[in-house]
């Protein structure tokens, strides 16, 4: 293998302990603990799991977690009043409601009430658009967490062609908003299920990023020699393995680094997620955000 593995699990610990150090700063000198609330509704077990991680990350960071949890059967209209009463708790920073919701319940109204300044997760529309015009408030933990990953591998973004495959407004689409900002300045190519000859827009890629959900759909000929590979993918084998949309051993050997799954993206999701709540406590009180 000739690739640097770029190790997103260390990092994560390193972000995740600065976060507390801040968090410990914000109390001692302003009396000021970030609070985060996560909404569950139903019992889906990958919610469950993906809402515990970050009510365990919450706390040992120092910060206030609150977990609410709904009744799979929770109406459209009970579940904005809990959104409101929570963009009402001054002891709530960020909120977020965790996705998918149960087939009833239409994500799109709840995401849009909650108040900008608490939306740490970023997916109000509202927070898209202040970063689609270049104005941002919150990125999204996925993307920003790629973000941290490029730069602390000393990844130059500026004037670099990257190109990232997907286009969800969770991950490929405010990724290439964050990229294109000034002063991050990189020529970023959207592609997606109707990409005409997704292999060569591979290959112009100084920083390729797959986003799918597609185990192995970006192989070692789709990538150029040296180039540097993020695997925000996350797939089950047939065995339950956890494998990212990168053919892994294959690309190690042409690129010239490369994010693993498990240990990639992942654990800096919900770093990022921190590091948002952080922000929101410290913008909503007057205070620079970092
Ligand atoms: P999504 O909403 O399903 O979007 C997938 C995107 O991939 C779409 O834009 C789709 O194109 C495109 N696509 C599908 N098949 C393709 C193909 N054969 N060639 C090129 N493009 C193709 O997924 P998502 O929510 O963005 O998530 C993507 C992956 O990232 C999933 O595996 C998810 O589990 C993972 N993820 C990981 C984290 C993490 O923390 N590690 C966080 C979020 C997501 P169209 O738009 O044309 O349909």
């Amino acid at each position: 293998m000739s690739a640097t593995i770029l190790d997103g699990k260390a990092l994560a610990q390193r972000v995740r302990a600065r976060i507390a150090d801040d968090v410990g700063r914000l109390k001692a000198e302003h009396d000021v603990t970030p609070g985060l609330a996560a909404v569950l509704v139903g019992e889906d077990p990958a919610s469950q799991v993906y809402v515990g991680m970050k009510h365990r990350a919450c706390e040992a960071a120092g910060m206030l977690s609150r977990q609410i949890e709904l009744p799979a059967d929770t109406s459209q209209e009970a579940l904005e009043t809990t959104v409101r009463e929570l963009n009402d708790d001054e002891a709530i920073d960020g909120i977020l409601v965790q996705l998918p919701l149960p087939d009833h319940l239409d994500p799109q109204p709840v995401q849009e009430l909650i108040q900008p300044d608490k939306d740490v997760d970023a997916l109000n529309p509202y927070t898209a658009g202040r970063l689609a015009v270049g104005d941002p408030t919150f990125f999204s933990c996925t993307p920003y967490g790629v973000l941290e990953i490029l730069a602390d591998a000393g990844v130059e973004t500026a004037g670099a062609e990257v190109v990232i495959v997907g286009r969800s407004n969770l991950v490929g689409r405010p990724l290439s908003n964050m990229l294109t900002l000034k002063g991050r300045d990189a020529t970023v190519t959207l592609a997606h299920s109707r990409t005409r000859d997704l292999a060569e827009v591979c290959r112009r890629a100084d920083v390729l990023v797959a986003a799918v959900g597609s185990a192995g759909l970006v192989t070692a000929d789709m990538v150029r020699e040296g180039a540097v590979v993020i695997d925000v993918g996350t797939n089950r084998t047939e065995d339950g393995k956890l494998t990212g949309d990168v053919d892994f051993d294959a690309v190690a050997e042409v690129a010239g680094a490369i994010t693993p799954v498990p240990g990639g993206v992942g654990p800096m999701t919900v770093t990022m997620l921190l590091q948002n709540t952080l922000e929101a406590a410290r913008v909503r009180r007057g205070l620079p955000r970092r």
